[in-house]
């Protein structure tokens, strides 16, 4: 299946630095975004060294591009966590003001004819399919918890001043699980990786919308929802992956 994708990452309106760091690689199908966090330049250290480790280890052996085959992708994928985790707790060991970095990370491989999400924390992946939007992954926060018990609706969490904490990340504990989410893929199929920044800015119904209205141009998709959190307050980075297949 032919994929068109396009990244785009933005400061936002209210913070000094971008914390975000993103990677697309369309002949391996793999996508990354990764939300760090944690002051002094941490933050940006912790998502840049996520993202670099999870495609270093995913890379693999360059004579072996591509994984083809499902229980090896996903074997992969945990060992590219773990090795994310390990380097971004090594480096917290190594340099005491780097102490309470960590990034939350999400990752889409694209298989023949499947999807494998991995994530950690509150960064998302969306999946548009036939005008619906479906949220492929449930956010590791603490709203998010209260939602599920009932305690809170999905408005409430979304304007909470607690949103921000997020209950799984890497660099926080010696081991981390990352949740894995498998979908079928289908032509036509719009997929969108996001930080916290768009979802906190944007509805679901605003990035439904906006992924239609752009829905055969991913670049202009992007520009879209960035520009749409910004107007909205961009009170956070936001970066979004859009892929189109
Ligand atoms: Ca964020």
């Amino acid at each position: 299946m032919t994929v068109i994708s396009y990244g785009a990452t933005d400061v936002g309106r209210r913070r000094k630095s971008n914390e975000d760091s993103y990677f697309i690689d369309d002949q391996l199908g793999f996508y990354v975004v990764a939300d760090g966090m944690g002051g002094h330049a941490a933050g940006e250290i912790a998502s840049r060294l996520a993202v670099e480790a999870l495609v270093e280890v995913f890379r693999g052996d360059p004579t072996d591009r591509g994984v083809s085959d499902r229980e090896k992708a996903i074997e992969r994928l945990r060992a590219a966590v773990a090795e994310a985790n390990r380097r971004i707790c090594e480096s917290i060991r190594d340099h005491s003001e780097r102490r309470g970095m960590g990034t939350t990370m999400v990752s889409l491989l694209i298989m023949e004819n499947q999807a494998i999400i991995g994530h950690v924390g509150d960064s998302r992946a969306y999946l548009l399919r036939e005008g619906r939007l479906h949220r492929l992954t449930s956010d590791h926060s603490w709203v998010f918890e209260q939602v599920k018990a009932g305690l809170l609706t999905d408005d409430d969490a979304q304007k909470h001043p607690m949103r921000n904490i997020v209950t799984r990340a890497l660099g926080s504990r010696a081991s981390v699980t990352p949740e894995l989410t498998e979908r079928d893929v289908l032509p036509g199929d719009i997929f969108l990786l996001c930080s916290d920044g768009l979802n906190a800015m944007l509805s679901d119904h605003q990035i439904r919308e906006t992924l239609i209205r752009h829905r055969e141009d991913p670049e202009a998709a992007c520009h879209a929802l960035v520009d749409a959190a910004n107007s909205n307050g961009g009170e956070d980075n936001t970066t979004v992956i859009v892929l189109s297949l």
